[in-house]
């Protein structure tokens, strides 16, 4: 699993900051654009390979160059597309309030985080509290 990006912030600080439909909001983005660059970046990798007919020795050395950063560049952006559009989704599967279903309408909850490790995965917890009933719960930030 990819670590977070410093623009985007870890879910516990996000929802203090932003609120977690904001949080939300914001990883969707987050995550769009780096679908718009993997596209981008593909378009640069395929347009590396049309540069290749007809080009001198020192133009294909650069052209290989390219090829290999374009090819990177579409391979990370599509790994972080993939990260935060998934982790956004499996944090909004949770974001209904087990007692009165509202959805996205959650703070933190004043008990500490928690870490759980079960078969060997560590599930960070996320103590949160309904702002409409003050049911608590956790969610599993992965
Ligand atoms: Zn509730």
């Amino acid at each position: 699993m990819p670590a977070p990006n410093p623009l985007n912030p870890p879910l516990a600080e996000g929802i203090r900051r932003l609120g977690f439909r904001k949080w939300y909001e914001r990883e969707l983005l987050s995550s769009h654009a780096h679908m718009a660059l993997a596209v981008l970046a593909a378009v640069a990798l395929l347009a590396s390979f049309e540069a290749f007919d007809g080009a001198s020795r020192e133009e294909k050395m650069l052209n290989t160059v390219f090829v290999v950063v374009s090819a990177a560049v579409t391979l990370w952006s599509l790994q972080r597309y993939t990260y935060l559009l998934m982790h956004a989704e499996e944090l909004a599967n949770q974001a209904n309030c087990p007692r009165c279903q509202a959805y996205g309408q959650l703070r933190l909850s004043e008990r500490p985080a928690r870490t759980e490790s079960t078969d060997g995965n560590a599930q960070r917890l996320v103590p949160v509290c309904c702002k409409r009933c003050g049911f608590e719960w956790d969610l599993d930030d992965g």
